[in-house]
């Protein structure tokens, strides 16, 4: 499944992007974006958010 972001539940800590710059980047508005849905390192993008924004 492709991985997306609730952005009314991110808080743009950037964690997603740490744990994956493959598949995630923040975006203008300060949000995560994601940028590959189908990158291999989004489980733990997901496991990495604080507010549980990512679902895979
Ligand atoms: S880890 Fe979660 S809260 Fe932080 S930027 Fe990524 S999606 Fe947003």
């Amino acid at each position: 499944m492709p991985s997306q972001v609730d952005l009314d539940k991110c808080i743009g800590c950037g964690a997603c992007v740490a744990m994956c710059p493959a598949g995630f980047k923040l975006g203008a508005n300060g949000k995560s974006e994601v940028i590959d849905p189908n990158s291999e390192c989004a489980e733990k993008a997901k496991d990495a958010c604080p507010v549980q924004a990512i679902t895979v």
